[in-house]
């Protein structure tokens, strides 16, 4: 009650929520209680959280926070939700995002935008933006996000929250709207280290259902957390404190790594040489990748339908004109020009060279360290409306963030301070399928 009492008052300001599933929540709630009295109680038993409206849930209207899929209520539910919900989580509703999973700031939305909770006036980021402003607003305690190139990482930071983003394969993407089926994993959005543990141990490991869900163990993360961290050999890529960084920033996660090094952590500056190029590899992929997946949105078998058509044409067209938003449309014309007969070798067929390449480069710092550590972002969180104009701006939000995507390696975003009295995110990088060692380490700065 306290949870939905306060989206009640504060979302018609935050806009973070789309959908609250008020009735079931109570539900939930009650069966949560008999649970516990039941003595049938896991650490997320009774726990409300609210999951991104990316997630298909079972009768629930899931949107993407598209025009395309206003009127879409899926007959089932997404691995991640169905793990939760056997859990014992109670699902207040679903939160507001970029318009289907694509921009930085939540200003994509059908819903309109987002607001950040520390200053209305700025955007929180995206595309989880809703999940980490709804943390961040006191919504409720857990959220689920998806990150593609940054979208858990990057609104976490801008928010002052805490975001991972598993291994790819690690959690399942069943029931996950696709955007880019190579890079897309879900993960937790939390205020501790500690509970982003707790929630991946709920929605981690193999599932029949994703041909990519990794058959590996599932650690106990959270026991995972104590030790020190003595000895931990840290990775400070040179090419994350360039001139794309604002200073400010810079001094404020040198701070959070001094603190890790007096903790016995050992830094060691590194390379990445390829950092930069991740921006236009993501920016040939990810959109490549999204025009097969949106191609499905035909006004036929999903979402949104014209009025009147009058042949097979003018359904497809005007559906897919009226359903996508601009956006989503840029991405779907990058996209099949790339993967067009005369241009796939020259952008394609390249950028997925330079994908392994960018691999190489963590591959190889991976030998002489264990964790690599830098900004989450290159600024805090900037004013509504100020980068809409200049898509290249925007993709550069996530310049820290996009190339542990293209190699599929765990990243965690965390609070470490503030920029006048705005959050500042530090962000761990680690080996394929430790996230074990970013929680820990992360765990020793809360
Ligand atoms: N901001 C990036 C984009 O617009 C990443 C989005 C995401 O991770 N879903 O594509």
């Amino acid at each position: 009650e306290h949870f939905l009492e306060r989206i009640k008052r504060l979302n018609p300001t935050i806009n973070a929520v789309i959908t609250v599933t008020e009735d079931a929540a109570r539900q939930d709630a009650i069966e949560a209680d008999q649970r516990i009295a039941a003595g049938d109680q896991g650490p997320l038993t009774g726990i409300p959280l609210l999951h991104k409206d990316i997630f298909c849930t079972n009768g629930v209207l899931t949107t993407c926070a598209s025009r395309m899929l206003d009127n879409f209520v899926p007959p089932y539910d997404a691995t991640v939700v169905a793990r939760l919900r056997d859990a014992g989580t109670v699902m207040l509703g679903k939160t507001n995002m970029d318009e289907f999973a694509m921009g930085s700031s939540n200003e994509t939305s059908f819903y309109g935008p987002t607001v950040n909770p520390w200053d209305v006036s700025r955007v929180p980021g995206g595309s989880s933006g809703g999940s980490a402003a709804a943390v961040a607003a006191g919504f409720a305690p857990l959220s689920t996000g998806t990150d593609t190139g940054g979208s858990i990482r990057q609104p976490a930071a801008l928010c002052g929250i805490t975001g991972l983003k598993p291994t790819y394969g690690r959690v399942s993407r069943l029931g996950i709207i696709a955007f880019a089926s190579s890079l897309d994993q879900a993960g937790p959005m939390t205020r501790t280290v500690e509970d982003a543990a707790l929630m991946l141990s709920a929605i981690a490991g193999m599932d029949s259902g994703d041909s990519t869900s990794a058959d590996r163990p599932v650690p106990d993360f959270r026991a995972d957390l104590g030790g020190n961290i003595e000895g931990l050999r840290i990775g400070i890529p040179r090419e994350y404190f360039s001139d794309d960084l604002d200073t400010a920033i810079a001094a404020q996660v040198k701070t959070a790594l001094s603190e890790l090094e007096s903790e016995g952590a050992k830094l060691i500056d590194i390379d990445l040489p390829h950092t930069r190029d991740a921006i236009a590899t993501y920016y040939v992929i990810a959109p490549a990748e999204a025009s097969t997946n949106l191609s499905r949105y035909d006004g036929v078998r999903f979402g949104h339908r014209c009025a009147q058509p009058k042949d097979l044409e003018d359904l497809y067209f005007r559906s897919r004109t009226e359903g996508f938003g601009d956006e989503v449309k840029r991405r779907i014309l990058v996209g099949t020009y790339v993967l067009s007969s005369g241009f796939y070798d020259a952008y394609f067929k390249r950028a997925q060279q330079v994908r392994r390449i960018i691999s190489e480069d963590f591959s190889r710092a991976f030998e002489q360290v264990d964790v690599i550590a830098g900004p989450a972002t290159p600024g805090t969180a900037f004013p509504l409306g100020s980068k809409n104009n200049d898509p290249v701006s925007m993709y550069m939000e996530d310049i820290y963030t996009l190339a542990v995507n293209l190699a599929g390696l765990p990243g965690l975003s965390l609070p470490a301070g503030a920029v006048n009295g705005l959050p500042v995110g530090l962000q761990l990088i680690g080996r394929a399928f430790d996230e074990s060692t970013l929680l820990k380490a992360g765990h020793r700065l809360q």
